[in-house]
């Protein structure tokens, strides 16, 4: 996906401005992506449109590309259209202001990951918000789901509702709202069962628990692999339920999350949690601008591009391009790079405007650079002689020593920057190798 939008980008960037047959050409390609990334035909066509309005007959920006431009626009309509935007708060989280106990159903098909999820929220809300939780099953269709939901319970340091056989799915909810009102808790998490497929004898039961026990959120749990069909599962749970919110469970595995996209654009109903992984500490908040970028494969660039088109000077991105292709980077250019990241936010977003890097994102999160480390390395880079800048290999002991005081750091500090310059040198080395044309072409458009 990303390869190919990249691809249309760079055609566009080598072209002076923005014109309606530009933006057309962008857009077909941007509708394939769309799709490719799971999210639904009407859904792509709406946003499609969307885009083309706002970017036909823009005044092209000075020291911004046609391209960049496009990228921006795409994003930006992808961002509101999963409920953020400027202005706008991003992280919906859990609502939970009503009088204890507040019941969370959670909803969804066999599988997608809500008893995982049950345990999950059980989890945060006692270690985080402080609140004592029951967690109780409704499945009283698979023979170990309440056991399953009990261990969860054990692991996440929360009561279960005490498993009485013969119980239908509405006795065990009436029984849980009744326990937690008696015991004092605040949250209760009712956990339903699921089907392998929508069918009515599973919607009339939600339904009935629900207006049973008049939940505040009423949560659908979707697993993100299953793309387009999540959308009807969608709308079918939030026409015969009514949903609160949407929790889309294994977005640790590759699928581009598309279908949080149509899921929200079909229920109006916020994503509103994300399952990241097995373990009962791998949920997430959602942030529908991280979304946008998985979904669009172009991540943080393109917010970087807004700063970057104020504060990043060509030339000398265009001579670490060199310099990168000729393994010559060194702690000078390092250091170099840590003043345009000061301006810029992050060294992800520098690297990632030379176009062909995309692909290498993941490593460089992984080099986890943070602002308050960049600052206290620039003292450690400045506190090194000119020969020690070039040539990294003979800072031994006792020279480490001195540039720690020098720069008021601590050997420590100097050791931790000299392995994440070797760790960027050696990624820069493959990239270099990867990304040979890409770099050729056009620096930073
Ligand atoms: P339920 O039938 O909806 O209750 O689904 P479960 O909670 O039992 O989950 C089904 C399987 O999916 C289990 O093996 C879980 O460990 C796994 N699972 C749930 N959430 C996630 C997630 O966010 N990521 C991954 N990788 N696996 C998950
Ligand atoms: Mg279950």
């Amino acid at each position: 996906l990303s390869g190919k939008l990249n691809g249309v980008f760079d055609r566009l960037r080598r072209r002076g401005a923005l014109s309606e047959a530009d933006v057309s050409e962008a857009l077909r390609e941007v509708r394939i992506a769309l799709l490719e990334a799971d999210v639904a035909l009407p859904v792509v066509k709406d946003l499609v449109n969307k885009v083309r309005e706002r970017a036909v007959g823009q005044e092209v920006l000075r020291s911004v590309s046609p391209a960049q431009q496009v990228v921006k626009i795409v994003n930006d309509c992808l961002v509101e259209a999963l409920g953020g935007g400027e202005g706008v708060e991003h992280v919906p989280g859990l609502n939970l202001n009503a009088a204890a106990p507040v019941a969370i159903l959670m909803v969804g098909l066999q599988g997608s990951g809500k008893t995982t999820t049950s345990g999950k929220i059980a989890l945060r809300l006692r270690a985080r918000d402080k609140k004592k939780v029951l967690l109780a099953s409704l499945d009283v269709h698979r023979p170990a789901a309440q056991l399953q939901l009990e261990t969860l319970a054990k692991q996440a340091g929360v009561a279960s509702l005490p498993i009485i056989q013969g119980q239908g799915p509405l006795e065990i909810a009436r029984r849980a709202m009744q326990v937690a009102r008696g015991e004092l808790y605040d949250v209760v998490i009712l956990d339903t069962a699921g089907r392998l497929s929508i069918d009515e004898a599973l919607m009339d039961e939600v339904a009935e628990v629900k207006a049973a026990t008049r939940p505040h959120e009423s949560l659908l749990v979707v697993d993100a692999m299953t793309g387009q069909d999540a959308v009807n599962t969608a709308r079918i749970f939030n026409e015969r339920v009514g949903l609160t919110g949407i929790v889309m469970t294994r977005v640790d595995g590759d699928a581009r999350g598309g279908a949080a996209l149509s899921m929200r654009a079909v229920t109006g109903a916020p994503i509103k949690l994300l399952g990241a992984g097995e373990k009962l500490d791998a949920l997430e908040d959602f942030h529908p601008d991280r979304i946008a970028g998985r979904i669009l494969g172009m991540g943080d660039i393109v917010s970087l591009v807004e700063r970057a088109a104020e504060t990043i000077d060509k030339a000398e991105a265009e001579k670490l391009a060199a310099k990168m292709q000729k393994g010559q980077f060194d702690l000078e250019d390092y250091a170099a790079q840590l003043r345009q990241i000061g301006k810029m936010g992050s060294l992800s977003g520098i690297l990632g405007m030379l176009p062909g890097i995309g692909k290498m994102k993941a490593q460089l999160e992984s080099a986890n650079l943070d602002n308050s480390i960049l600052k206290r390395q620039a003292a450690i880079i400045g506190s090194m002689t000119p020969k020690e800048r070039r040539n990294p290999d003979i800072l031994k002991a006792s020279r480490k020593k001195r540039i720690a005081a020098g720069s008021g750091t601590t050997v420590q500090d100097v050791n931790r920057l000299l392995k994440q310059f070797d760790d960027m040198s050696a990624m820069m080395k493959r990239m270099s190798k990867l990304g040979q044309k890409g770099l050729m072409r056009g620096g930073l458009g």
